[in-house]
């Protein structure tokens, strides 16, 4: 029995639906609403925390033989795990597409994860399927699919790119190779299959390619222009050379919004050779899937020809994670990981029962995020808090280019701004990259700002990725004034060099 547990032996005061059990609920939720509340007001962006200072701080025994009361367990908390994450509604902080979760999506949380339904069947759902479908919906529209399309709601990018690059090898397999993956498993000819994307594509297309048994190897990247955009021209040699050496090209992947330049692929372009080599063409906007809400949707032309697309709603879209989607063109396609079992979605069953869908069974109803959103906000809403972090980076760029000490490494092509410190003392090439990397690491430790960290062109480069709509261009110059503090300290720390 835990200390709320009553001493009379009932369980009330640990669920919903007695009188004791919503004080309970009333009480905890305020407790842990006021800590949220101190954790992202009063904080730095982080507290430069180690993991082993963190280890010290957390109480010895994580399954005490007896428990204490909830409220203490709360507050102690948000003492010693709150107070060191990272602050991610902190205007200086700037490092990942990692958004401060909007207020709308916050209360669509409480009322989703307090239901607690489940999108497998309907009959653990009742309405919360429904709005999925209305939220998929909407979205098809957004990219303006085909009637023929649908799509499912998923924990993210990383789920939407396996999903559809699963669907793409069962539906090669199936017409060209004549064999059924779900039940045969791959036929002989998988050593054979390849996935085309751009060279600088997410890492899930290859984590995808492992997981469907055809290994990173089968992934061919494709050069990129000088924008980081998959070469057209490189894309369509590929194709000839892995056709003339009997290989078997079966999906080309562009990304709309790579992470760190925001490269956007020529999605017409890309469209067009999948559609004469006969390969599934799955678009990872992730990213970038946010311009569709905004006056700069033409960058994405061409998306409503793909087979799949993958959008995350807890990157540009302000939604707390996980949240994303797959659609599909075409819905007869989710035939490849449809399934039947007597309890959930029986054969004969007329209710939409989504575990058909999808790659997994239990699943939250997180789509009740992006519906409160798109209900609350509206498109132009929507579209004006991503115009917003768009027009951030522009300015941020501005800021870099402007400042002797800094080198500003590409134009923002969305929400990213690649860069570098000019230490004092002229460096060069890998002595350059040691002081980025000790110039980053020790921004992490000081907490001011949250900053990432990348290679660009083989050399490492300090990364701004915007995501906060009230990131304003002050807050932004007062990160650079971090990063100049703290490069002032690395430089005074930095060994004497050879010659
Ligand atoms: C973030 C991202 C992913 C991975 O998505 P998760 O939501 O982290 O699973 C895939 N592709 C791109 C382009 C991304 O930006």
């Amino acid at each position: 029995m835990t200390a709320d547990g009553g001493d009379d032996g009932s369980f009330d005061r640990l669920f919903l639906g007695s009188d004791a059990g919503e004080a309970a609920y009333r009480d905890a939720v305020s407790r842990a609403r006021k800590a949220v509340v101190e954790a992202t007001r009063t904080r730095e962006p982080f507290s430069g925390a180690a993991p082993e200072a963190v280890e010290a701080a957390l109480p010895a025994e994580t399954l005490p033989e007896s428990g204490a009361r909830l409220a203490d367990v709360i507050d102690e908390v948000s003492a010693n795990v709150l107070a060191d994450t990272v602050n991610v509604s902190h205007p200086l902080t700037a490092a990942h597409l990692h958004c401060p979760p909007s207020v709308v999506g916050l209360a669509a949380e409480v009322l989703l994860s307090a239901t607690n339904q489940s999108l497998d069947s309907y009959d653990q759902s009742g309405a919360a399927t429904v709005v999925e479908g209305r939220v998929i919906d909407a979205l098809c529209g957004l990219f303006d699919f085909p009637g023929t399309a649908d799509g499912v709601v998923t924990s993210g990018g990383t789920e939407s790119n396996f999903q559809g690059l699963l669907l793409a090898r069962d539906r090669y397999c199936a017409e060209t190779l004549d064999r059924d993956v779900q039940t045969a498993g791959l036929p002989p000819a998988a050593e054979d299959l390849r996935v085309l994307c751009s060279a600088d594509a997410h890492f899930t297309t290859e984590q995808a390619a492992h997981y469907l048994g055809l290994g990173s190897d089968a992934v061919v990247p494709v050069e990129t222009a000088v924008d980081h955009s998959m070469d057209t021209a490189a894309l369509d040699g590929a194709l000839a050379d892995l056709e003339s050496s009997g290989r078997r090209p079966f999906a080309i992947v562009a990304t709309a919004g790579t992470t760190d330049v925001g490269a956007i692929d020529d999605l017409e372009a890309a469209a067009a050779l999948a559609r004469e080599h006969d390969c599934w063409f799955h678009v990872d906007a992730a990213f970038g899937g946010a311009l569709a809400l905004t006056d700069e949707r033409d960058r994405l032309d061409g998306v409503e020809r793909a087979d799949s697309i993958a959008v995350d709603f807890h990157k540009l879209l302000f939604q707390p994670i996980g949240c994303g989607a797959l659609l599909l063109g075409d819905r007869a396609e989710f035939e490849y990981v449809s399934r039947h079992d007597e309890y959930l979605n029986p054969g004969d069953s007329a209710l939409p029962n989504l575990v058909s869908k999808s790659t997994r069974t239990t699943r939250r109803f997180d789509a009740l995020k992006p519906y409160v959103a798109f209900r609350a906000l509206g498109r132009e809403g929507l579209g004006a808090l991503v115009e917003a972090t768009l027009d951030t980076a522009e300015r941020a760029a501005g800021l870099l280019a402007d400042a002797s000490d800094f080198e500003l490494l590409a134009q923002p092509s969305l929400n990213t701004v690649l860069f570098r410190y000019r230490p004092h003392e002229a460096l060069l090439g890998e002595e350059l990259d040691q002081f980025t990397v000790a110039l980053r690491e020790g921004l992490f430790r000081d907490g001011r700002a949250v900053v990432a960290r990348t290679r660009v062109d083989g050399r490492d480069s300090l990364k701004l990725t915007l995501m906060n709509p009230r990131t304003t261009p002050r807050d932004v110059a007062t990160i650079l004034d971090a990063i100049r503090d703290v490069a002032a300290d690395v430089e005074a720390d930095a060994p004497p060099r050879n010659g």
